[in-house]
């Protein structure tokens, strides 16, 4: 089985691509590896993030790794706080601050469409590949659910009228964005 090194300190991320890769590869968080770093994330685009992410490992491990990146953009904010969605209230990185000042900054606002972008940056023997999953969805007008993280209890996709937050894993993923860019990295993969 191949294995690879999935670039993140994030619980939450890598419980959701374990499940969805199941026994197809080998992944190995950070922690797993020996490496107790904050991966920096200091560009203005998901994509280049997700790609240093992956970069970063590679050129550390000389192993296979990827990383992934993700932002929540919201139409009516003009797609913020996008690749600022972790330090969106500030650099706490604190979910239900983040949570709070999209709530504030969208009162009154009708328009509350949105969707989250997942990149998925893939260093294998030398050459980077990504993928991308895009999740549609509205903001509610006030937290609803207690799974998952970050802004899952203010997310509803399409097509569910539950948040994200009220879902179980195995729901989140019909609709999830990080399962649609998985499902391109697994392809690839196995391909
Ligand atoms: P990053 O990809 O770790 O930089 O995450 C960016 C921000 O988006 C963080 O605040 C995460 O908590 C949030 N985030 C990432 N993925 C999800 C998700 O699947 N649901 C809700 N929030 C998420």
């Amino acid at each position: 089985m191949s294995t690879l090194i999935f670039a993140t300190n994030n619980k939450n991320k890598v419980e959701e691509i374990r499940k969805l890769i199941g026994n197809l590869f080998e992944i190995i968080t950070l922690e797993e590896a020996g490496i107790h770093i904050d991966i920096p994330e200091p560009h203005d685009t998901i994509e280049a993030n997700a790609a240093e992410k992956s970069n970063f490992i590679y050129q550390l491990t000389g192993k296979n790794a990827f990383g992934e990146d993700t932002g929540l953009e919201i139409e009516a904010l003009n797609n913020e706080p996008g690749v600022l969605s972790a330090r969106y209230a500030g650099d706490e990185k604190n979910h239900q601050k983040n949570i709070e000042k999209v709530l504030t900054n969208l009162r009154g606002i009708e328009n509350r469409r949105a969707h989250f972008k997942t990149i998925i940056s893939l260093m294998l023997n030398g050459k980077n590949y990504m993928f991308e999953g895009i999740c549609k969805g509205t903001i509610t007008d006030e937290p609803k659910g207690q799974h998952g993280f970050g802004y899952d209890p203010i997310f509803i996709p399409e097509g569910s009228n539950k948040t994200f937050a009220e879902m179980n894993l195995d729901e989140k993923s019909i609709y999830s964005h990080r399962r649609k860019a998985t499902d391109q990295l697994i392809a690839f993969l196995l391909n």
